[in-house]
């Protein structure tokens, strides 16, 4: 038996594997604070992606396009990728090749990607899926707070409070055993959609506010203008710890309960309900704000979500015990994930690559010039929208990721992917993405190789290896390191056993915002709670902004903020607004998932979530096959009348590939900070499928 964490999402539950009554390795629930002893049913059947028939357990290679992927070794493998990568660097420079890292990955992986790019492929084109996740929020928690960590406060503390905001998430679809921390206080869940975590509000007595897509920020508006207008704000708090109240307020000067009302469609009388139950817990300092992938993935999702930090911070949360904000950080290594330097701006430790003393200082861990380090690159969506035919890029090394089908507009990165020189792919299946590649390597799985994952809180978390891979497959830092060496990089430079990489990332992070220099194996071995920052010999950090916020000043800032329409809006062509979501039964892109029969059983297909008036309007009944379309693709579902939806809104979740993918349909206008794409909200309309 082997004690580790789940494959999966940010709450990284703990779990065992062990041996199954048909001697294949079980997933079972282990005791672990987040998750409290529970897991969800992906949880439950992790173990079964491990057995998957179509597991890949040889390089796959192809010398032309219009030929098959065929079984070779990996030296032929990897030696053809050697050579057509220098050749592209030779004819074109270092940023002809570009690598996209993914949330999933572990730190060491993270770090070693980053490293790898600088260093062996000398390129700035790197970035990674996180940037589609919770960017919006790091951007965000970063202007306001100096430091981003997803929850700066254990999610233990959460349960213990009077009233949980949960702004644009979805625990009880996404994360259930999270639940377990909300069933005492009262919550107030905004969503478009009567989601599964809505109806347990108003079940306990708590509320669901149903704004239009994209209109989120105006609701946050709207509730500060009321929490002005009742009296809850904490002017104390904001003297003392704050900086730019008074310009951030007069935003939220305008917007009346009955102008919010017009624009969100939430009834006024709701907004009021909801200020006065959040109000009266902040006054007792007993209220949390959270939020998810609902605030974050708009055009404006960093000025949305920091519309809720500025209410969070007007009511005197943040830097308090029994209070705060945060964001439910959505990737099984959402926090580590952004922040060792497989983002196009960034260096290991949250440290910006564009800053000469982090340069300096990773440089030296690395025994290089600082001055050889490339500077920044693209963001995720312009870098893939960039390859090949895009004028960018002509060569792309992927880890981890899926984008044919996580990606924005999603035929437009298929087009893009097939218009590369030379596409190689790391992965387990033949992912929708790794069966475009020219090379295809067969890596191993999360129980099949150590490192650590840091989830939701900042808790540095190991897995431990449960079981070798399968014969032939070998780990992304074997990889790394034989092209790196096939690229002219010293032997000993990428070390493929991830503690040393770990030392390394600890010596490379010593000093840096997200600091890992005290994370060691017997620390984590012990079960010790590694709370970022977690400083060689001193004790971890559970919770931020107690005594000060990181910004230089040690205040927080409230950023003025302005409600603006969708980059998207409706018209007589495209009526109707599809967002889009995740299922209990899938994880991101599904390439694990859709393989687990219990889960694609359960949930076999995309549907679409459409209110019965708006599918007789369209001539659609329960269980016909529609055809949504938006300006960039059509995706075609199954309905599913569901008499709680929005009249103006269909909601579909994205786990599903080819002709069922939602993000055929999604819009990739991007946040002018975060780069994150408008997956929230894309003018559609509703017909029948031909
Ligand atoms: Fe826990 Fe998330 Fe895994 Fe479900 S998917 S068991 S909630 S870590």
């Amino acid at each position: 038996m082997t004690t580790t964490h789940c494959p999966y999402c940010a709450l990284q539950c703990a779990m065992s594997l062990e041996s199954g009554p048909d001697g294949r390795p079980a997933a079972r629930p282990a005791p672990f604070p987040t998750n409290r002893g529970g897991l969800c049913r992906k949880g439950w059947t992790s173990a079964e992606v491990l057995g998957v028939p179509d597991r890949l357990t040889r390089p796959l290679l192809r010398k032309d396009r219009t030929e098959d992927l065929v079984e070779v070794d990996w030296d032929t493998a990897l030696d053809h990728v050697a050579e057509r990568l220098l050749a592209l660097r030779a004819e074109h420079g270092p940023d002809a090749v570009a690598v996209f890292g993914s949330g999933g990955l572990t730190n060491e992986k993270s770090y070693t990607l980053g490293k790898f790019a600088r260093l062996a492929l000398g390129t700035s084109q790197i970035d990674y899926n996180g940037r589609f996740c919770m960017s919006s929020a790091a951007a965000a928690g970063n202007k306001a707070f100096g430091l981003d960590r997803g929850m700066p406060f254990p999610l233990t503390d959460v349960g213990s409070s009077k009233v949980v905001l949960l702004a644009g998430a979805n625990p009880a679809e996404t994360m259930p055993p999270m639940m377990g921390h909300l069933s005492a206080p009262r919550l107030i869940v905004i969503d478009p959609r009567r989601s599964a975590t809505a109806q347990v509000a108003l079940d306990n007595g708590g509320l669901h506010l149903a704004p239009r897509p994209g209109t989120d920020l105006a609701l946050a508006l709207g509730l500060s203008h009321l929490m002005g207008a009742r009296g809850w704000i904490d002017r104390d708090y904001l003297e003392e710890r704050t900086t730019g109240f008074e310009r951030a307020w007069e935003h939220a000067a305008a917007w009346w309960p009955e102008i919010t009302e017009q624009v969100t469609g939430v009834p006024a009388v709701a907004l009021r309900e909801a200020a006065d139950m959040l109000g009266a817990a902040a006054r007792e300092h007993s209220a949390y704000i959270l939020t998810g992938r609902g605030s974050e993935q708009h055009a404006k999702g960093t000025d949305t979500v920091s519309a809720w930090i500025n209410l969070a911070l007007a009511l005197g949360l943040p830097g308090r015990e029994g209070s705060g904000y945060g964001c439910i950080t959505g990737q099984g290594n959402g926090q580590g994930g952004r922040e060792h330097g497989q983002k196009a701006d960034q260096l290991p430790g949250y440290r910006r690559i564009d800053d000469p003393a982090a340069r300096a200082h990773v440089a030296s861990v690395w025994g290089v010039d600082p001055d050889t380090l490339p500077g920044p690159g693209r963001s995720a969506f312009e870098l893939l929208d960039s390859l090949g035919e895009g004028g960018g890029p002509r060569a792309m090394l992927l880890f981890g990721s899926n984008p044919v089908v996580s990606a924005p507009d999603s035929s437009r990165i298929r087009s893009r992917l097939n218009s590369l020189d030379l596409l190689v792919t790391a992965d387990f299946v033949l992912s929708e993405t790794a069966a475009l590649g020219d090379v295809v390597l067969p890596v191993a799985q999360w129980a099949e190789e150590s490192g650590t994952m840091t989830n939701l809180e900042g808790r540095v978390l190991r897995r431990n290896r449960a079981l070798p891979p399968p014969e032939g497959v070998r780990t992304d830092l074997e990889v790394l390191a034989a092209l790196a060496v096939r690229l002219g990089q010293p032997v000993d430079r990428f070390p493929t056993e991830p503690d040393t990489v770990l030392a390394e990332l600890g010596r490379a992070t010593a000093g840096a915002p997200a600091d890992y220099s005290g994370v060691t194996p017997e620390r984590l071995a012990s079960g010790e709670a590694l709370y970022w920052p977690v400083r060689a010999g001193a004790e971890p950090t559970p919770r931020l902004f107690l005594d000060a916020f990181a910004h230089p000043d040690g205040r927080a800032r409230l950023v003025p903020v302005a409600h603006r329409p969708p980059a998207e809006v409706t018209d007589e062509a495209y009526p109707l607004i599809a967002t889009t979501g995740r299922l209990m039964g899938h994880y991101q892109s599904g390439a694990q998932t859709r393989r687990v029969p219990e889960l694609a059983g359960a949930e076999p297909e995309v549907y679409v979530e459409v209110h019965p008036d708006t599918a007789a309007h369209a001539g659609l009944g329960e269980g016909d096959l529609a055809a949504v379309t938006s300006r960039r693709g059509v995706t075609r579902a199954r309905v599913r009348l569901t008499p709680t939806a929005r009249l103006d809104t269909v909601f579909l979740p994205f786990h599903y590939a080819g002709e069922q993918a939602a993000n055929n349909l999604t819009n990739p206008a991007l946040d002018p900070t975060s780069r994150m794409p408008e997956f929230k909200v894309s003018a559609v309309r509703l017909e029948p499928a031909r």
